[in-house]
């Protein structure tokens, strides 16, 4: 294991077990925020999914980690508790998941059952029971080639008409982990593409890559629970900042319709696409009534938080299945 690997490990876990760390965690709140609960861990740990997926066994161990060190609470139970609680409270932590993957339901809903810890998921409404795909996860699974190499191809030769030819060591057999990190950055360097562009490029992966989002018969079996609660994250996941007046409105609308329709009790609380926001969707937010927004900012919330700004502590499989990492890095946003 890396030195600084170690050090951050070493700091993470003097953080939680230290009076200091404890005394500076007092009255305050994590928000973990995660996407997607894999079938395997295995597949989870390549780097282009590592962001975004934590396998089975890391989620069950996180899951372990935090019941030890922390109060597994609700989202709105952390958002309302009292700002000044007993000095031996221990701290409280919500768990969130992005988008609103079927594999939520699948892998990540039995695990939160066996440990009892309730969670908070946020749907992207569009593509909830409906055919429409992550761009993101279709492009990258299909030059992943899971699809097969003939229909690999066909997207690569698109991606070269438009410009955007693949780094040369995503054409070669090589070293699995250079592919799947030179992957993950050419990914990354998509999100310049325009929303429609983007779309063209889906349209273009095999129909084998349907979309994998929750349909809303599995939205209510969860809320029926009583362990999960649903809230909006964008109706078709663009980013809220690039619209104007009237299609930002339309987006919260058309969100926050779709949430009442097919939950019983949706969250008062947004959730921002690419955690994306600044003063003018702040403001649309508040006039379509929600009281509280979470963005992708890394921090730790107390009582003074912006409520529409809410900061979150990622969660990837490399911290997942090294939870002191994700003390380290709550000990960084402690300090923010
Ligand atoms: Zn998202």
């Amino acid at each position: 294991m890396p030195i600084k690997t170690s050090i951050k490990r070493a700091s993470g876990w003097l953080y939680l077990n230290s009076p200091q760390g404890r005394r500076q965690l007092c009255g305050a709140g994590v928000i973990l925020m995660l996407h997607r609960v894999l079938a395997d861990d295995r597949s989870a740990e390549l780097p282009h999914r590592n962001e975004l997926c934590v396998g089975p066994r890391a989620f069950e161990h996180l899951l372990h980690w935090i019941k030890r060190h922390f109060d597994c609470v609700t989202l709105m139970e952390l958002l309302q508790a009292d700002a000044h609680p007993n000095a031996l409270a221990r701290p409280k932590i919500a768990l969130t998941f992005d988008d609103g993957w079927r594999d939520n339901a699948l892998n990540a809903f039995p695990l939160l059952v066996q440990h009892q810890v309730p969670a908070s998921i946020f749907l992207s409404t569009d593509f909830i029971g409906s055919r429409q795909r992550y761009w993101w996860e279709s492009l990258g699974e299909t030059l992943w080639g899971i699809y097969g190499s003939a229909l690999r191809q066909r997207l690569i030769e698109h991606l070269e008409r438009i410009g955007r030819p693949l780094p040369p060591v995503l054409l070669l057999n090589g070293n699995e982990q250079q592919r799947s990190l030179a992957l993950a950055n050419y990914l990354e360097s998509l999100k310049s593409l325009s929303p429609q562009d983007l779309d063209t490029l889906t349209d273009n992966c095999p129909k084998e890559s349907l979309s994998q989002a929750l349909d809303w018969q599995q939205v209510r079996t969860l809320e029926k629970s009583g362990l999960i609660r649903f809230g909006p994250h964008g109706a078709s996941h663009t980013t809220l900042t690039g619209l104007d007046d009237i299609h930002l409105d339309q987006e919260l609308s058309r969100s926050h319709d779709a949430l009442l329709q097919g939950c019983r009790q949706p969250l008062p609380v947004y959730c921002y696409p690419n955690g994306d926001h600044d003063e003018r969707v702040r403001q649309r937010l508040a006039a379509h009534r929600y009281t509280y927004a979470l963005g992708t900012s890394t921090g730790i919330y107390r009582g003074n938080s912006d409520p529409l700004a809410l900061p979150r502590i990622g969660v990837s499989q490399r911290t997942a299945s090294r939870p002191s990492l994700l003390a380290w890095r709550i000990s960084k946003g402690g300090l923010a």
